[in-house]
């Protein structure tokens, strides 16, 4: 449960608004029947069903987006249909305007926060002392909107920034190791649900560590960068190409058979046999390969196992090949290279 308020940004939020909406409105439903306004005890009493139902919801379900949605009308138009029937003006509304710009994004937030201050202005038009109290009322809650949009702006921009910084290779650009055992997990759970089959492509380039030596890291960066690109340009929308580590990248394709996966790491194979090259140098790059597909009810670690396996028996017998998980898939016969199966 703990673990869930720690990596679950929005439930943490609705969690907390819940607990903190039960302690401050409590204490008012038991004062507005005392004194006999029962119509505020019922609007205090549906706002606090609405968010302790929402809550519930959103712990069941996991579903944060649309009960932060549903949350912030209710409390921003409960908070209105307080300060109308209650004794305590708007004031509620104000805490309930920036809790919105917690609960969803900023342009929904300063929907939500305007229609509830416009709603305010209109049913209490004649409630105002004098205009200068409307025109009070009307830039307070707006400044306080302009300061939570500010707020929350930056904090997506931060949050985005991070979330990128945590799942995306800065040489490269393309998604890191922490990503591919999501995209592993996520395949996974396809594969069980919809029976669509996988495939893994583990590859390494072969003396890599000469290119550094004799040309500098920052000619190995190039050799990176070329790598993927090529990569990039011969991959399906829907599959993943993820960094590993070091010059080590993990294919992910989605919907192939094994004559699928053979056909796609001999392509990849010949490609960059063909065109990878040292931009300073005329010398050719080559790269070995593992490739294992996803077998029913097998885990994410045994699976990119035996592509490692697999790829490791390609550097043992000599590098510059593909070595397939299992049976060997039908060769297509204009391909230059061969390719090898592991028994496992
Ligand atoms: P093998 O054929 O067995 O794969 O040999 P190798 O030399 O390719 O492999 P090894 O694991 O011995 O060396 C990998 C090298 O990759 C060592 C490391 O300095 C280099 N490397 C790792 N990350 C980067 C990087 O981001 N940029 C550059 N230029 N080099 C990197
Ligand atoms: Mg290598
Ligand atoms: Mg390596």
């Amino acid at each position: 449960m703990l673990s869930r308020l720690k990596t679950d940004f929005q439930l943490s939020i609705i969690t907390l608004l819940g607990i903190a909406a039960f302690l401050g409105i409590t204490p008012f439903v038991v004062l507005w029947f005392v004194q006999g306004n029962i119509v505020a005890g019922i609007v205090d009493i549906l706002i606090l069903v609405c968010i302790a139902g929402g809550m519930l919801f959103a712990w069941i379900t996991g579903e944060t987006r649309r009960v932060g949605f549903v949350i912030a009308w209710a409390v921003c138009l409960g908070a209105v249909a307080a300060g109308a029937v209650g004794s305590a003006d708007f004031f509620w509304l104000y805490p309930c305007l920036m809790v919105s710009f917690f609960l969803v994004g900023p342009r929904a937030a300063v929907l939500v926060s305007l229609s509830a201050i416009v709603t305010a202005i209109t049913i209490r038009s004649d409630g105002f002392r004098s205009l200068d109290h409307l025109w009070s009322f009307f830039t307070t809650t707006v400044m306080t909107c302009i300061c939570a949009y500010v707020f929350a702006v930056r904090n997506e921009y931060h949050r985005k920034n991070l979330e990128l910084l945590a799942t995306v290779d800065p040489l490269t650009g393309v998604k890191n190791r922490r990503s591919m055992d999501e995209g592993l997990q996520m395949a996974l759970a396809d594969a069980l649900r919809t029976n669509r089959s996988y495939g893994l492509v583990m590859m390494d380039l072969d003396h890599f560590k000469r290119i550094n030596d004799e040309y500098g890291h920052s000619v190995g960066d190039e050799v990176l960068l070329d790598l993927v690109s090529l990569i990039q340009k011969r991959i399906r929308n829907t599959d993943q190409l993820y960094r590993y580590g070091g010059e080590e990248f993990v294919l992910l394709l989605s919907g192939v058979d094994p004559d699928g996966l053979g056909l796609i790491a001999r392509n990849l194979h010949k490609i960059i046999r063909q065109q990878l090259r040292l931009r300073c140098h005329d010398s050719k790059i080559t790269a070995s390969f593992g490739a294992a597909l996803l077998r029913r009810n097998e885990s994410a670690e045994a699976w990119l196992e035996r592509a490692d396996a697999a790829l490791y028996e390609a550097k043992r017998s000599g590098r510059d090949r593909i070595v397939f998980s299992g049976a060997v898939p039908a060769q297509d016969t204009s391909s230059p290279v061969g390719s090898s199966g592991l028994a496992n």
